[in-house]
């Protein structure tokens, strides 16, 4: 039986009330706790010399009582023990709140090891309540738990001792042979005990690298076997190449970076035996938009049509905008298909579409509704397809006969991390921004300056930009119009009394969204409030400040995206966060925010800070939960990807006995019985 099917309370001193609390962890049987790894290690052995410790770090030292402890009872009846530490440099302060037993526990004249962190006072330097244990006894170095109110590491290092204690001996390795001798890695059974109890640094170091590497190449082999469809081939082929015709005709020159991601895809249309399966990742204002164009020219100029999917109205009016002004001249006829058109006019653009007429089709996910039929489609474009299900993106595709597929997106995910998440894609990086921008301006405040920041934007909106305002959190339970009325009026009477507001909210209906973004783009509006996510993609040039109130409650690549709606044109322009929430490293993320403007290192930094389920929701993307790894050993992520390509060359479908195994924690990982992944 498997050691997941034993509930931890089979573990001695775990009943029904701690294991309430175990469950909160996430931990629920035995096999659960023994991969509950530790956040950290406190390093007994690590010892500084008294005289050597600074004020605010954590230490370990080796000292002996100078004196007796002495007890006094303190305001609220509580206690407070004091005790005078010495070691051969010099001497310390220990306090201690409430311990009956404590002048039983340290000795005068004997030594103890003490853990703590280090705080200065008028009297010296001193540790609050600091954990002691005899300096040879116990373990140097003992793991750190995450736990949860009534739980403490005490209990947690206790279960976590016995449940190791009933693995089976020998464990049965899920890593074959091969694999642990190819990549150096130690065994199961090795990696299980030093990952909670190790010697040494070394061999918790030797402990984790083999777990991570399991967890990531488990985690590949997933999203490998659920993606292994394998590529048809295409009959579509583009042979010739007309970029160069093409942005002749462009009033700017593109960036390096966009001319690497034209030829990536001309080549991958051009003759291969698998249709082009490309992303394009670029960060907000990096011209994705330009490389579509291109690609479409090709597409077009070699006799097929060519289809861009926006996710609103209002992104697909500006692609068609921009789109006929770089076509205008080349008898390339484009075409719009929007929700919001007439039937009459519907009707009329799908019949030149089914037609042949229309060369190029921008619009919204109306593009993939039944009536929709194209005489020859030969791409098919998903512009920021994160807005977007998956089906609705193989919809599109299915318009055509395996039509070449590329799509585009703002949000940067660290490399790593795509490679992942996008295993079956190729991925094309635009990693430069068209020159003469300039960096968006980024200001941390606290709300008692918030007047000064709406003076800031009035005095903008006087020269005529505009601003958008993202309104402070919705309590739950509250309603999100009234307050986003509530707080819009707010500045509607006050501060912008004599400018026009307009609103944006979740609840609105989409025409009505549309209707003030249009607004807002005419410079009708002049201040936009909104309580979500203003459009991402929307291209108001004018529009030079974004002030985001609670900023704290948005990841840092979700600030990155909004802050991209300014910045746009040729003005100066600022982005103001501002928070009042401390913790959570909330000071830390707004100053990155501030530090820079690149978004794969915000993306990068988000990651760290808030793990993978940021960029995503876990769900739509499969990710799993991970239970170590962390995506930022960008080492044995490659490992892990070459033997996850080499398990799959041996068994496709892991059901050799020598994968049999991992195939079962593939199943765990993404707790499915299987069906998912074949
Ligand atoms: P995104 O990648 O966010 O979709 P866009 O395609 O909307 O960015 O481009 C942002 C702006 O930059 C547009 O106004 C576009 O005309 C301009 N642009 C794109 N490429 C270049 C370039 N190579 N040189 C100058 N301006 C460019
Ligand atoms: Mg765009």
């Amino acid at each position: 039986m498997s050691l997941y099917e034993v509930p931890i309370t089979k573990l001695k001193g775990i009943g029904e009330k701690k294991a309430a609390l175990f469950k909160k962890l996430g931990v629920e049987s035995v096999g659960d706790l023994i991969s509950y790894y530790p956040r950290a290690y406190d390093n007994w052995a690590d010892i500084t010399p008294v005289s050597d410790v600074q004020h605010g770090e954590r230490y370990v030292i080796r000292a002996r009582l100078a004196a007796a402890v002495s007890t006094v009872r303190i305001s609220g009846g509580r206690l407070m023990s004091k005790a005078t530490v010495c070691d051969d440099s010099g001497y310390m302060n220990l306090v201690f709140f409430n311990n009956k037993y404590i002048d039983s526990m340290l000795r005068y004249g004997e030594e103890y090891c003490f853990m703590g962190k280090v705080q200065r006072d008028k009297y010296g330097y001193q540790m609050t309540s600091p954990e002691f244990t005899s300096p040879k006894n116990g373990d140097d170095i003992t793991p750190v738990y995450n736990l949860t109110a009534g739980l403490n590491n005490r209990v947690v290092m206790k279960a976590v001792k016995e449940a190791l204690s009933m693995l089976p001996d020998p464990i049965r390795d899920p890593l074959p042979y091969d694999i642990l001798k190819r990549y150096n890695l130690c065994t199961l059974s090795f990696a299980l005990h030093n990952i909670h109890f190790p010697e040494n640094i070394g061999k918790m170091e030797k402990a984790r690298r083999r777990l991570v590497f399991e967890e990531l190449l488990v985690l590949n082999l997933g999203m490998r076997l659920m993606k292994s469809h394998s590529r048809e081939q295409t009959p579509i082929t583009m042979p010739v190449d007309y970029t160069h015709e093409f942005t002749e005709k462009l009033p700017f020159t593109l960036t390096n970076a966009q001319q690497r991601a034209v030829i990536d895809c001309v080549n991958d249309m051009k003759n291969k035996r698998s249709p082009m399966n490309r992303l394009i990742q670029g960060d907000v204002g990096s011209g994705k938009t330009a490389v579509c164009a291109a690609v479409c020219y090709n597409c077009v100029k070699n006799g097929y049509q060519a289809a861009f999917m926006a996710p609103t109205e209002i992104l697909a009016q500006q692609h068609f905008e921009t789109f006929s002004k770089m076509f205008d001249g080349t008898g390339i006829q484009i075409e719009l298909l929007t929700g919001s058109m007439t039937p009459a006019n519907k009707r009329k653009a799908r019949e030149r579409i089914e037609a042949g007429e229309s060369d190029i089709v921008i619009g919204t996910h109306t593009l993939v509704s039944e009536s929709t039929v194209f005489n020859r489609l030969g791409c098919a474009i998903t512009d920021e397809q994160h807005r977007f299900g998956v089906a609705q993106r193989s919809r599109l595709a299915e318009k055509g006969e395996r039509p070449h597929i590329l799509v585009l997106s703002a949000t940067p995910i660290p490399r790593t991390l795509g490679l992942i998440i996008y295993g079956d894609l190729d991925i094309t990086v635009i990693d430069e921004l068209p020159p003469g921008r300039t960096e968006v301006q980024t200001l941390y405040i606290k709300s008692d300056k918030r007047d000064r920041a709406l003076d800031f934007i009035r005095k903008q909106v006087d020269e005529g930009r505009q601003a958008y305002i993202v309104c402070p959190l919705v309590e739950e339970g509250d309603d999100e119009l009234q307050s986003a009325n509530d707080y819009a009026a707010e500045l509607m009477l006050g501060a912008f009394r004599d400018y026009p507001v307009g609103i944006l909210h979740g609840k609105m209906k989409p025409k009505d969204k549309e209707k003030v973004m249009t607004q807002f783009s005419n410079n009708e509006i002049s201040i936009l409030v909104s309580t979500t996510v203003v459009e991402v993609g929307v291209d108001v040039r004018n529009a030079t400040v974004m002030m985001i109130e609670n900023a704290e409650r948005f990841g840092l690549s979700t600030l990155h995206q909004l802050r991209g709606r300014v910045g746009r044109g040729e003005y100066k322009s600022y982005c103001i966060l501002v928070s009042d929430h401390t913790g959570d490293n909330t000071e830390q993320r707004l100053s990155t925010m501030c530090r820079t403007n690149n978004g794969f290192e915000i993306a990068d930094m988000d990651l760290k800070l808030r793990g993978p389920g940021d960029f995503f929701g876990n769900r739509q993307h499969g990710l799993p939960q991970l239970a170590i790894a962390d995506f930022s050993d960008t080492q044995t992520l490659a490992q892990s990807q070459e033997a996850a390509e080499y398990l799959l060359q041996l068994s496709p479908d892991l059901s050799i006995d020598e994968t049999r195994a991992l195939r079962a924690e593939v199943y765990r990982l993404f707790h499915t019985t299987g069906e998912a992944l074949n």
